[in-house]
């Protein structure tokens, strides 16, 4: 099986992991952060962006703020949704108020959002806060 890459979402750097140890907690050879572990991860906009363009497993955002009731509401299920895809996706979140310059650079018009990138680009958003079991169903279609 190919190498996947996959950008390190603590360090930024990208990683080559055999497709056959996806399974296995892979870690980042730079900071030794684990690069697949079922939770999501709070990213900036740099890494998101470099993520996107560059990772060969899907990822999908979260693009959130602390002051954004149903994004807090959200938060729960789609870390639950993070453990379920475990493996086929990687979800991650953004928190717009910490990365402003992220609504313009994504066309935010209204947050909870989330974008799917697969292959170096987006295949497909949803607005609105959605349970776990929904998250799970869009990331299987939008990927
Ligand atoms: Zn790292």
């Amino acid at each position: 099986m190919a190498a996947l890459k996959l950008t390190c979402l603590d360090c930024g750097q990208v990683n080559r992991v055999p497709g056959e140890k996806i399974a296995d907690s892979p870690k980042c050879g730079t900071c030794g952060a684990t690069l697949i572990d079922g939770k999501p991860h709070e990213v900036d906009l740099a890494t998101l962006e470099k993520a996107a363009r560059t990772d060969d497993l899907p990822l999908v955002v979260d693009f959130w703020a602390p002051w954004c009731g149903p994004c807090r509401m959200m938060a729960p299920h789609f870390a639950q949704a993070a453990g379920q895809l475990r493996g086929r996706a990687r979800l991650v979140k953004l928190n717009t108020e910490a990365n402003p310059q992220a609504g313009g650079k994504y066309g935010i018009r209204g947050i909870p959002m989330l974008a799917a990138f697969k292959g170096g680009r987006e295949t497909a958003r949803q607005a609105g806060a959605m349970p776990a079991p929904q998250i799970v169903d869009w990331v299987n279609r939008a990927v």
